[in-house]
Formats: structure tokens, sequence, C-alpha cells
């Protein structure tokens, strides 16, 4: 299978969660050990030479994606999740969405110095749910930060909230 075939098996849902949003579904691509596959494979050669050394995945669809690549990366994984979920300290960043304002923890211990980072979720939409993700991550000072989604939004141009250097990765653009 090719990524041009995942875009094809990514299901829209009309109206969820809201009226008005098409919302990308990616359980349909999940389910299909091929496009799993491919899904890894790719992200595996995006990154594979970056000396990464902990994937953050965002609650909760980004999780899916996050383990798969830390796993091929032979990287740590690191949850940014809802308020209230991680045991122990955390920081906190709020920010607004396509639909809607939330905040989001990490871990104070999650991310050291010495990290190199790949941000992964699974929809990049306005950019907020990462910018804020960023910000938390950045001021854990890591050697790099890199960004990745496997769908872009491209129209609600979620891209240019990020600073212009950071190293912004799509696998399937609509
Ligand atoms: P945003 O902060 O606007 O970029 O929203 C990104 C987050 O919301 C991601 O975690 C996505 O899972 C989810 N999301 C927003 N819009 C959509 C959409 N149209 N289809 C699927 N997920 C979406």
């Amino acid at each position: 299978m090719k990524l041009e075939q995942v875009k094809d098996i990514i299901r829209d849902v009309y109206d969820f969660p809201t009226k008005g949003i098409v919302f990308k579904d990616l359980t349909t691509a999940f389910k299909d050990p091929a496009a799993m596959k491919v899904i890894g494979a790719t992200l595996n050669e995006r990154y594979k030479e970056l000396g990464v050394t902990k994937v953050v995945g965002i609650e909760s669809r980004g999780f899916i994606g996050a383990s798969i690549l830390a796993y091929e990366l032979n990287a740590g994984f690191v949850p940014v999740r809802k308020p209230g979920k991680l045991p122990a300290d955390t920081l906190k960043m709020s920010y607004s969405k396509e639909y809607g304002t939330d905040t989001i923890e990490i871990h104070r211990d999650a991310i050291t110095p010495d990290d190199v980072v790949v941000l992964h979720d699974d929809v990049l939409a306005t950019g907020g749910t990462m910018m804020a993700a960023y910000e938390l991550v950045k001021s854990m000072n890591p050697k790099k930060i890199y960004i990745n989604f496997i769908i872009e939004l491209s129209f609600l141009k979620g891209r240019d909230v990020f600073p212009a250097d950071v190293d912004v990765n799509s696998l399937i653009v609509y």
C-alpha cells in the first residue's frame, strides 16, 4: 500500500463533533494492517536519522502514531494529556482549537535538555493544540523539537502558527 491509498481509506464524518466540522476519522486507517505498516514506515523514514530520543503524543488520537514512531525509532514515548489525567507533577498550557478551548498537561520530568523530541498528533487543524504542546516542551529546553502530523488540513493554515524555523511535517495533506 502507498500513502495515497491511506488517504483514500480515511473517512470523512460530517458534523462531528459539532455542526460544520468535517471530521477526519483515522480509525478506518488504523484498523487496516497495510495502512498501519505504511504509516509506520513513512514516519520512520522521515525521522530515523535525526537522533530522536522522545516522541510526544497528544491525547488521545496522537498516542497511536506517536507510539508507532517511538517504537520504530527506539525512542521513548511521552503523553501530553487533558487536565487531571497525569498522576505526577505537571506543566500546563491553555489554548483555543477548531471547536472550543482546552488545557493540556505534561509531566514536569518528561523531557530533559538532552532530548531530541518529535511532537506528534493525528490532525493539524488550526494548530492551537500543537502550539500549546510545543510551548510546553520548549519550556523544558530540549536540544531540538520536530513537529509531525498524519493529516494536515492545509486550508485552515494551522502551519502558520509555528515559528518559521520549526520543522513541521505532515504525511497527508488535504
Ligand atoms: P487544532 O488545535 O485546531 O489544530 O486541532 C487539532 C486537534 O483536534 C487534534 O487533536 C485533532 O485530533 C482534532 N481535530 C480538529 N479538527 C479535526 C478534524 N477536522 N478532523 C479530525 N480531528 C480534528
